[in-house]
């Protein structure tokens, strides 16, 4: 299901939130600040408002 994630840039640190879908293949995507592919999908928002 596709849902907005917090995602995390490894190479500047920034933190963002887009939509994704855990399960589709794994697409190309790059960090809005630096560029980097080296983003990562933390967790979904719907999952973090959940825990505080
Ligand atoms: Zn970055």
């Amino acid at each position: 299901m596709v849902e907005p994630w917090n995602w995390k840039c490894m190479r500047c640190g920034h933190d963002y939130v887009e939509e994704y879908d855990p399960k589709a293949a794994m697409t190309e995507r790059s960090c809005p600040e630096c560029r980097s592919n080296s983003v990562r999908p933390i967790e979904s928002v719907a999952k973090a408002k959940a825990k505080s």
